[in-house]
């Protein structure tokens, strides 16, 4: 499979300016096996949560205390628009970065990598860029997917966990396996199904003790939200991870978009959002 890079036949007085291109590309190559190796990020005075000023009504409110459990935003409905919200109301939030890209190498490409780059030819060379995924989590009803791009590796990375920040959904778990019935919420109360492009995603639930049968990139998602066993079925390309994540999520999302009778929620052992395990 082509990897989104275009590389056309150069004339041959350019060669050398090929040879300084590659150069630079295992140059990048070894940065970003560097940024997916360490998984903290250099801390700045930006990320110094005294120093926030919010911009929004729901910043103020959560730097001043007045809310202090995410809970309460979902339940008003309140959009987040400043990442430094969920920092604060979510201490514990845990991101991970998605499987989107790959490696260099013959024969279309290697091994999977968290950037996608994409070059832009100019007069001046190829300009690279990099693109990844990002997904946080409490492991406890909230999830949120980003996308980042930029020239450089780590501020893509920042973006895309900034915009999972601001993309959170809060989930309903529960037990819908009828071959279970166990009440308690380490699965999905009934099947939900999502999709993008031509990819196609069905989770359903699944007894205890059946872990995550699904595709990698959406295992790591469902486990940023605290899903422990589920079912899936995929149809369409679910090589082209992008869609099967953005299906995964879409999926996820309609667990709160359905309406479950009272008698259900006892019966599914329904949770909204984060409990106390
Ligand atoms: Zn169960």
């Amino acid at each position: 499979m082509p990897t989104g890079r275009t590389r056309d036949k150069l004339p041959e007085k350019e060669e050398t300016k090929q040879e300084a291109l590659q150069e630079q590309e295992e140059i990048d190559e070894k940065e970003i096996i560097a940024v997916e190796e360490t998984g903290e990020l250099p801390k700045t005075q930006k990320d110094d949560i005294n120093l926030w000023q919010p911009k929004t009504e729901l910043g103020r409110m959560v730097k001043l205390g007045e809310i202090t459990d995410i809970n309460d935003v979902f339940e008003k409905s309140m959009a987040i628009k400043e990442a430094k919200i969920v920092d604060m109301l979510i201490p514990n939030i845990e991101t991970d970065l998605l499987m989107i890209g790959q490696s260099k190498g013959k024969f279309g490409g290697g091994q999977r990598r968290v950037f996608k780059q994409t070059q832009k030819k100019t007069n001046e060379g190829n300009k690279p860029k990099f693109a990844t995924y990002a997904v946080v989590g409490n492991r406890n009803g909230i999830v949120g997917i980003g996308y980042g791009k930029a020239k450089e590796t780590v501020p893509a990375r920042e973006k895309a966990i900034r915009n999972a920040k601001l993309n959170l959904i809060r989930i309903k778990r529960g037990c819908g396996s009828w071959q279970c019935g166990c009440r308690t919420p380490h699965s999905i109360p009934f099947a939900v199904s999502g999709r993008c492009g031509s990819v196609r995603i069905k989770l359903m639930p699944a007894p205890k003790g059946t872990g995550l049968r699904v595709e990698k990139e959406c295992q790591k998602i469902l486990k940023m939200v605290g899903v422990k066993d589920v079912w899936s079925r995929t149809e369409g390309k679910t090589t082209s991870k992008i869609n099967l994540v953005k299906a995964c999520f879409l999926a996820l999302q309609k667990l709160n978009q359905t309406k479950i009778p009272t008698a259900q929620i006892e019966k599914l052992g329904i949770v909204d959002g984060a409990v106390n395990e």
